[in-house]
């Protein structure tokens, strides 16, 4: 057993990273400015975006593409119960209606065949599908793409766990002919690129000019600069913006933790595969989903217990992980599960089933580039240990 606790998911901060975040504090600029730009157009080249905008955080940029959209009170948004809370929160925002409707079996990720039940059910006005790429598996784009299309309707959707990731070529952030699709990334710290906290949203120029407006208090898109010799003092406030950018010292950060981030992903392939080895083939435990033509970003790495072959249940099977020094986690409690959703929708747990039953059986396992063989083969140990002791 090991004789230290593995954290869950501990950030990789590297030298150049503190010499850019240096830097940056002795210069003169550390709100935004001139590295924040660069690490846009650094990330919109790496995903292959027609445009990015760096904020300072995922739900920030889930909120402005909403509301960049014009979506508000008496519009409601199709999205998915099995997602972090701010997802959903950002629909609260904006005044519209959150629709939730239940995730595939497999994946997780929401069910097109139950969103095209509820565009028929629905009264409001359905505005925008807002999917989650679930662990780093993206959701079912292909099929999101021709039901936005068919109805009319935008796309924003979750990359918090997705970079990079593809389905069938199409990376996840990537520029698209078709439906409007607005992608929100994280650099939150546990993240697959993490600048503490912040986020970038990607999608069309035109959409993220208005974007950039919305997330700076209203203010003309070169308001920056007004303090700089290049500027003047004069600006116009055309919305009640937000204040959601990032820093210059976030985005020094971010221009490294890019660089490095190929380096990351391979390291991630490794372990997740490392891991499938291992739990393959276990009657207790399900393993990930990772279909045919998909570039899984395997930002979580999520086992679910088979209950009816396993004599403990999941709370339990934490605590055992936790016994052997192995961090662990839960992704997610269901959105609909919460008091502040339960009450104010009436959302009974039942009502999303397969999100509900996935929910008491899911473990995530410490996946991040920084573990090293022994540590992948000290959660493998502990995880085999707990099944051998308590399969039935
Ligand atoms: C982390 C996360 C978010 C929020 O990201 P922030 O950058 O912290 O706002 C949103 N959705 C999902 C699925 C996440 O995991």
């Amino acid at each position: 057993m090991r004789e230290t606790f593995l954290p869950f998911s501990p950030p990789w901060i590297g030298d150049e990273e503190i010499a850019e975040v240096v830097d940056t504090l002795r210069s003169d600029w550390i709100t935004t400015g001139p590295k924040v730009r660069r690490f846009e157009r650094e990330f919109r080249d790496f995903v292959g975006a027609s445009d990015a905008l760096a904020l300072s955080s995922c739900t920030d940029a889930l909120h402005t593409a909403l509301v960049t959209l014009g979506i508000g009170r008496g519009d409601a948004v199709v999205s998915t119960p099995m997602t972090f809370c701010s997802t959903i929160h950002v629909i609260e925002h904006t005044g519209a209606r959150p629709v939730l409707v239940d995730v595939e079996p497999d994946t997780l990720n929401i069910d097109p065949a139950a969103i095209r039940t509820a565009l028929e059910d629905q009264e409001g006005r359905v505005r925008a599908l807002l999917p989650v790429h679930l662990y780093g598996h993206p959701a079912d784009m292909p099929q999101l793409l021709d039901i936005a299309e068919r109805h009319d309707l935008a796309i924003v959707d979750d990359a918090a766990h997705a970079l990079p990731a593809a389905i069938e070529s199409r990376g996840i952030g990537a520029a698209s002919n078709g439906p409007t699709v607005l992608t929100a990334f994280s650099f939150y710290a546990t993240k697959n690129l993490a600048t503490a906290e912040g986020g970038m949203l990607t999608g069309p120029e035109k959409i993220l000019d208005e974007a950039r407006v919305w997330s700076l208090h209203g203010m003309d898109r070169d308001a920056w600069r007004r303090y700089s010799s290049h500027g003047s003092w004069f600006y116009e406030v055309t919305k009640p913006g937000f204040k959601y950018n990032m820093t210059d010292i976030q985005a020094g950060l971010g221009l490294h933790q890019l660089r490095r981030l190929p380096l990351f992903q391979r390291r991630r392939q490794e372990i997740a595969r490392r891991y499938n080895e291992s739990f393959s083939g276990h009657e207790a435990v399900d393993l990930p989903a990772h279909r045919e033509g998909v570039e899984h970003a395997w930002h979580l790495y999520v086992l679910r217990l088979r209950r009816e072959s396993l004599a403990i249940d999941r709370d339990h099977f934490i605590e055992e992980l936790t016994r052997r020094n192995v961090g662990s986690s839960v992704h997610f409690i269901p959105v609909h599960l919460h008091p502040y959703y339960r009450d104010r929708y009436g959302w009974r747990p039942e009502d999303f089933p397969i999100a509900y039953d996935a929910y008491q059986r899911l473990v995530t396992l410490p996946l991040y580039p920084r573990m090293s063989d022994e540590d992948v083969d000290d959660v493998v140990a502990a995880v085999r240990d707990i099944l051998d002791a308590h399969t039935r």
